[in-house]
């Protein structure tokens, strides 16, 4: 069996991350990574405390919501509060940074931006990034595979089981593959 890459790993967990965000506007999420190792992550959202967009709407200033926290600034911030060096780690993030979010980046000193989907990536930011020597790598999430029909395989294979059971003469053999079918489906 082949193992999940790396980038696949953290690319995944940021997506997970993204699930809990409460500002509907969009959902990211960000993993900061150091060493292989996860230190931190986040999710677009509101301060602690505060109410959420996703109960009382967006607040809007500018075209923008003025109550969320962007998820890659959420996952520095939590780095802040328990006190976790950022100094060359790497952060996977489920959409390109805002610039604002690209300049937090670069001061923490994230070293290398790992990005799933492309989001008006903006120039200046692109040139900062240059600058600093920031490198950014576009990781599409592939490898992950989430069965949805689960469910629906499990009834069909117990229904052919139920079939080979009232036709078949080998008993040993259909207990042999009924308890194949058992471990497959963990039961
Ligand atoms: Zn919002
Ligand atoms: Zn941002």
């Amino acid at each position: 069996m082949e193992r999940i890459s790396w980038n696949q790993y953290f690319m995944a967990q940021s997506y997970l991350l993204a699930l809990r965000s409460t500002c509907t506007r969009l959902m990211v999420g960000a993993t900061i990574v150091r060493d292989k190792r996860i230190i931190a992550g986040g999710y677009n959202g509101s301060v602690s405390g505060d109410v959420h967009c996703i109960d009382e709407g967006c607040y809007m200033i500018d075209g923008h919501c003025a109550r969320t926290i962007h998820a890659e600034a959420n996952a520095l911030l939590q780095c802040a509060k328990f006190g976790v060096p950022t100094d060359g780690s790497e952060i996977y993030v489920t959409h390109f940074p805002c610039l604002q979010c690209c300049k937090q980046l670069i001061q923490a000193g994230i070293k290398k931006i790992y990005y799933a989907e492309d989001y008006n990536n903006h120039s200046y930011a692109m040139e900062l990034l240059k600058k600093a020597g920031v490198e950014t790598y576009n990781v599409v999430l592939t490898d992950l595979q989430i069965d949805q029909e689960y469910q629906e395989k499990e009834a069909y294979v117990d229904r052919l089981l139920q079939e080979l059971e009232t036709q078949t003469n080998d008993r040993s053999r259909y207990e042999m593959l009924k308890a194949e079918a058992a471990g497959l489906f963990h039961r």
